[in-house]
């Protein structure tokens, strides 16, 4: 593509000699596995974030799962996600042979609907997980309120949102557990795969940390069943280069969707995405709605025809995919996961209606002009359609 999604070239280049010499201080001290340079990470990233407690792991799905283990979530329990996310969300606890239970979203912000939840929750729900999607936050207090209530836990899927606020406090700190994700193309990305886990609470940093070591807080004397879940000190090293750019990485997403938002705007075959005066949104993505009988797919095929990126997240929710099929009557459904949902035809309207364009740190401009160009030549019908 001509125009890429991401531009991980650009944003490498400028930094590139702290990278090196963080990258060469790790071959320099062959200390790949934990270490000062892990350390060193977990406790910036707590600080960065104002979360009591930050550790590491492999990815952003094993964080979901080590998160789940550490809530106790096993066999037969339940998990209530949205079914508009990535798969991960609802994969961690279909892992563990728990049966992840799907709520509708708010059609504003694509997030779980408090308003939804409440009927879900059966004396089976061990843990709701809402998602921060496209670096949106869910509204955290109807939802916190309804857990507490329940005694039910929450854990925050902030894949997606590192460095957003609710009423002034960082996601993944509003819940029991936050999880993290450093995918390359994430809003902080690593060089290979990463995760982390926040949270508040000493005792379940305790046990995830000790999930994430086999089990065991002393080697060799495992104490329960765990993981091999560990971030490496190459990966850790620069993400510790890059956190220190992370809150300007967010701001220019911030200015990027600005600019889309204008050029987008009066354009009422376009549903630019509404941000809630209470929270700072830190654009993962750029999602537009495509409605007014406009072809969302001919769109997504006219830009690709002309080398501009763009990407449907998510084409097909979760309770439409095989392993995670359910149907609408709340019984368990036929995929492998045994999963439930309510009903969701806000879940079903987004998948057909969302297009996220182009989206990062080094956007300018002059290229938003060029794709909001080839993006309104279609919508305004100039364009012919096989
Ligand atoms: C990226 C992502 C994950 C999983 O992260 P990995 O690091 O790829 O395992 C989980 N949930 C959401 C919403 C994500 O976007």
């Amino acid at each position: 593509m001509r125009i890429p999604m991401v531009d991980l070239q650009t944003q490498t280049q400028l930094i590139r000699t702290e990278l090196d010499q963080a990258i060469g201080e790790v071959l320099a001290s062959c200390h790949f596995i934990n270490g000062p340079a892990v350390a060193a990470f977990e406790q910036e990233l707590a600080a960065a974030l104002a979360s009591p407690y930050a550790l590491a792991a492999a990815n952003g799905t094993d964080a979901l799962q080590i998160a789940l283990m550490a809530l106790g979530v096993g066999p037969g329990d339940e998990v209530i996600t949205p079914s508009f996310t990535f798969v991960a969300t609802a994969e961690a606890a279909a892992v563990l042979g728990a049966h992840p239970v799907f709520c509708d979203i708010d059609p504003g912000s694509f997030n779980l609907d408090p308003a939804k939840l409440a009927p879900l929750i059966t004396e089976r729900t061990k843990a709701i997980v809402p998602v921060h999607l496209f670096g949106q936050p869910a509204d955290m207090d109807p939802i916190l309120a309804l857990a507490r209530e329940r005694n039910i836990p929450v854990v925050e899927d902030n894949a997606q949102a590192i460095g957003a606020t609710y009423k002034g406090r960082t996601t993944g700190t509003l819940g029991d557990v936050g999880t993290l994700s450093f995918f390359p193309s994430k809003n902080l990305g690593a060089f290979g795969d990463g995760g982390a886990i926040t949270t508040a609470s000493a005792e379940l940093e305790r046990r995830m940390r000790m999930i994430a070591s086999h089990g065991s807080a002393r080697r060799y004397h495992n104490e329960r069943i765990g993981l091999n879940s560990r971030l490496d000190a190459v990966q850790a090293a620069v993400l510790r280069v890059k956190l220190r750019y992370l809150d300007g990485y967010n701001l220019a997403r911030r200015a990027a969707a600005d600019t889309y938002d204008r050029l987008f705007a009066d354009v009422p075959q376009l549903v630019v995405p509404p941000r809630s005066s209470d929270s700072v949104h830190v654009f993962h993505q750029y999602t537009l709605r495509v409605v007014g009988g406009v072809d969302r797919d001919g769109l997504a095929a006219h830009l690709s025809g002309m080398g501009i990126a763009n990407a449907i997240y998510y084409p097909v929710p979760l309770h439409q995919l095989e392993a995670y099929a359910c149907e609408a009557d709340g019984q368990p459904g036929s995929g492998e996961a045994r999963a439930r949902r309510g009903p969701l035809p806000e879940t079903e309207r987004a998948a057909a209606e969302v297009i996220s364009l182009p989206m990062h740190s080094e956007l300018s401009e002059p290229i938003q002009q060029e794709i909001a160009d080839a993006v309104l030549a279609f919508v305004s019908g100039g364009v012919a359609t096989a």
